[in-house]
Parts: C-alpha cells; sequence; structure tokens
C-alpha cells in the first residue's frame, strides 16, 4: 500500500489555477510532504521567497521542472539554453531539489538528422556537468515517450538513458527521472530499469488512457488507464530507489478543467490503494 510519507504532487497537475504558494499550501494541508516544483511558477513567485516557503512548511522537492532542450537548440541557441540550465541548477540547489530535470529536445525545425540532434543533447550535457558537480546538483534526464521524439525529446527510453549517461563517462552528476507514462509500454523495462540500478533521482506517476486523444497533454489519473504501476514502482523501488513517488497529470481535457484539490486528494487515494 502506497505511504503518503513516499508521495508527492507535481505542481503542473494543478493546472492554470494555483500559483506556487497556493499548491505548497493546499498540498500541505492534505499531509503531503512532497512536490514537483514547475519553475516558472517558483520564479514567478521568487527565489528566495519559494525556497523560504518550501522550508517553513517542510516540503521536500522531488524534482525540479524543468530545462534543457538542447537537441533542437543551434548555434547561439544551444549556449542561451546551456547558460539557462546552469542557472537551474543553482535555483535547484536553492531549494534543495532531488535534482533537475533534463528534457532532452527534439529536431530542429525541417531536420531528418536524428543522429546530429542526439549529439548535441550529449554535447550540451557534457558542457552543464561541471556546474552541477560545484553546485552539488544531480541532473535527471527524463525520456519522453517516443510520440513526442520530433518536437520534445529525442531521448525515448530507460535504456537509452543509461547509453547517454555511458558515454558521458559514468558522470556521477547524471541521474534518470523515470517517468511510468513515457516508459511502461518498453518491451525492455524491466531489464532497463534493473541496469539503472542506483541511478533514479525521480519517479513520476500518472497513467496512460487507452482512449488517449493527445500523448503529452491527456495524461490519466492513477488506475484510469492501462500502466501496471504496482509492478513498474517494484522494479523502481529495486533499483534502490527511496525517494518520492510524484503524481504528474497534465490533462487538458480533464484535471486541470477541475478544482485541482479534486485530483490531489483522487491522486492520494488512489496512490494509497494502487501502487
Ligand atoms: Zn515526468
Amino acid at each position: 500500500m502506497g505511504d503518503v510519507n513516499r508521495f508527492a504532487m507535481n505542481q503542473i497537475t494543478a493546472g492554470p489555477t494555483w500559483g506556487f504558494a497556493e499548491s505548497l499550501t493546499r498540498y500541505h494541508a492534505l499531509g503531503i510532504r512532497g512536490v514537483g516544483v514547475a519553475r516558472e511558477r517558483l520564479l514567478e513567485y521568487g527565489l528566495e521567497a519559494g525556497a523560504r516557503l518550501l522550508r517553513d512548511q517542510g516540503m521536500s522537492v522531488a524534482s525540479y521542472c524543468f530545462g534543457g532542450l538542447f537537441a533542437d537548440a543551434t548555434g547561439l541557441r544551444l549556449n542561451e539554453r546551456v547558460d539557462d540550465f546552469r542557472r537551474m541548477l543553482d535555483e535547484g540547489a536553492a531549494i534543495g531539489a532531488a535534482s533537475v530535470v533534463f528534457l532532452a529536445g527534439g529536431l530542429p525545425d525541417g531536420s531528418v538528422d536524428l543522429a546530429g540532434a542526439q549529439e548535441r543533447a550529449l554535447e550540451g550535457l557534457s558542457r552543464v556537468i561541471p556546474h552541477a558537480r560545484d553546485t552539488g546538483m544531480t541532473i535527471g534526464l527524463e525520456p519522453l515517450h517516443p510520440s513526442t521524439c520530433a518536437f520534445r525529446s529525442v531521448l525515448v527510453t530507460t535504456g537509452q538513458a543509461m547509453d547517454w549517461i555511458e558515454q558521458l563517462d559514468n558522470a556521477p552528476e547524471l541521474s534518470i527521472v523515470f517517468d511510468v507514462y513515457a516508459t511502461w509500454w518498453d518491451p525492455n523495462l524491466e531489464a532497463s530499469l534493473a541496469r539503472a540500478n542506483g541511478r533514479l533521482s525521480a519517479y513520476h506517476l500518472s497513467d496512460w488512457l487507452r482512449d488517449t486523444q493527445d500523448p503529452r497533454l491527456d495524461r490519466g489519473m492513477l488506475g484510469d488507464g492501462c500502466i501496471d504501476v504496482r509492478s513498474i514502482t517494484r522494479w523502481v523501488e529495486a533499483t534502490g530507489f527511496s525517494g518520492f513517488h510524484e503524481l504528474e497529470i497534465l490533462s487538458e481535457r480533464n484535471w486541470w478543467r477541475r478544482d485541482p484539490s479534486e485530483a490531489a486528494a483522487t491522486g492520494l487515494e488512489r496512490y494509497e490503494a494502487l501502487v
């Protein structure tokens, strides 16, 4: 049975209704002590004030979302994104985040050079690793579902994330943000997770709806779809992961249209019953 002490809410799940402070207060009132912080909400509220509020409420930051997008950035834009990710590592350190979430980015407009896009992501990563070391932060590589490869993430499986980490000399500053929504379909999932032993820094939960209408923004509530969350959680825990189980639902069709308290309360209830 899911333990509330391991449960976290990602602020994105609240949709546009709640800002940084309101989501913290509301989640805290439900007994939740972990939060996935959305960068734009934190910066809108103010980094220092946000860090203070997290401390005052005793909330831990399960993950800090998100930066990177190096793969589709060419020339000077890649430099800008690298600099921006370094700033994000500073921010992550200020709020004590378990990891700063890295999304690879897709292909540049008009490009068919998938290998080149992947190389740019790796090159950018090699440039931010020293700053992760200096700030004591870990960079969490988050593979996304392959349907997002063109525009969002050329990193699509857990095995590929491990390949990248190996290509970057197994830098201890690199970890994996494992999201069931992105990875549940992978026939090699159990073996890839075994290979990722000791490398997971965050765990994102939601469900894949059979009739999904959008692979990015139509995520389902735990228990409403076809992901075997209990088995996958067992494999995740077998890697030695002991962090938060974080509910992250992007849902234009359903949850973002409702009172965000409902997603939090239902999520916690389902988590306790299903995970
Ligand atoms: Zn995620």
